[in-house]
């Protein structure tokens, strides 16, 4: 039996490509229908995280124009990663696999051919990865590529180079659904979930039309929330920090005790000072990491909804 799959695309604010690129995601189901390889009632799903321009308008449009169109919105912006969450999860009832990728048109299509093969393989993840990135600017690329690196370093196991473009299978996405955390970073959270994954490799290009939403500062806020919701090590660096700071106390007052013998009577100021700062200075970074950690559980405590769709372009039948 053929599988039938979902195309998972979050947009926001993106009335210049939408209508670039949707025709190329409906060819691209019409081409796996026709090559077998998925069933006819494969579908491209976007999901509008509220937009403030004509998206979600579009969106309907399309929806209207052909029945492989469907759509879903969420009642607010509530950023990329809930976006794409909210449409796996109301895929997954629908279909047997789902393909999560940008709107811009950056990540090639034609890689889908072979995660679905992947999938047909016997593999229920399989994740999409940037072979290289000259069409980026020196400047993403070498933010983009200390990210993975940083991640890493710091405990949360990342796929290198690998952003949201993925194949998830219903099976895994039913048991990611117990997942329950709030503070939810995809890419770092799937390889989890365990099961056979493989990984497809392809070249990214530039953005077909619109901005970047991901400028540094919110790379580096992604980061943070990667780092702080799949790893603790920040806190034991801390500590570790801690105990050489200690230990070089020590050696300090000994010495000072030594040379106060010896008669060696120092002003004292400047150690005094630097001894302050140095040690107020590690206090407030521990207190902002720890403060962060316990952020982190109050929010999951809160335990809030993570998306909320407010209209579908279907009718929802479950
Ligand atoms: N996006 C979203 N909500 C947001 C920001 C972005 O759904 O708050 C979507 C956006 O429409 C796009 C994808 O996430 O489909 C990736 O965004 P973008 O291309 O701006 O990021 P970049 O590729 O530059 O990292
Ligand atoms: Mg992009």
């Amino acid at each position: 039996m053929k599988p039938v799959l979902y195309i998972v695309i979050p947009c926001y604010n993106e009335e210049e490509v939408l209508p670039i690129t949707a025709p190329l995601f409906l060819d691209k189901i019409n081409e796996l229908v026709k090559l077998d390889k998925i069933d006819d009632k494969s579908r491209v799903m976007f999901v509008n995280d509220g937009s403030k321009d004509k998206t979600w308008e579009i969106i309907k449009e399309l929806a209207k124009s052909d029945e492989h169109f469907v759509g879903i919105t969420q009642s607010r912006n509530r950023g990329h990663q809930n976006a794409v969450l909210a449409g796996l999860m109301e895929a997954k009832e629908l279909c047997d696999i789902t393909i999560s990728i940008d709107c811009d048109g950056q990540d090639d299509i034609n890689a889908m051919n072979e995660m679905v093969d992947a999938y047909a393989d016997g593999c229920e993840i399989v994740y999409g990865v940037r072979s290289k990135r000259d069409t980026d600017t020196f400047f993403k690329r070498f933010t983009a590529e200390s990210f993975y690196k940083l991640l890493n370093n710091m405990g949360a196991e990342v796929v290198y180079n690998h952003a949201d473009y993925r194949l998830v299978s219903s099976r895994v996405l039913n048991e990611f659904a117990n997942y329950k955390e709030v503070n939810i970073f995809l890419r770092g959270m799937f390889p989890l979930v365990g099961f056979k994954s493989t990984s497809v490799y392809y070249e990214r290009n530039e953005r077909i039309a619109g901005e970047s939403h991901y400028p540094l500062s919110k790379m580096l806020s992604l980061a943070f929330d990667g780092i702080t919701s799949l790893s603790i090590k920040p806190i034991r660096m801390i500590t570790g920090l801690g105990i050489i700071v200690v230990l070089i106390a020590i050696i300090l007052a000994i010495y000072s005790v030594v040379q106060h013998f010896l008669g060696n009577t120092t002003p004292g100021w400047s150690s005094l000072i630097v001894a302050v700062c140095g040690l107020g200075g590690i206090q407030l970074v521990s207190l902002g990491i720890i403060g962060e950690y316990i952020g982190k559980t109050y929010m999951e405590t809160k335990n809030r909804p993570r998306y909320i769709i407010s209209e579908r372009t279907y009718d929802e039948e479950k």
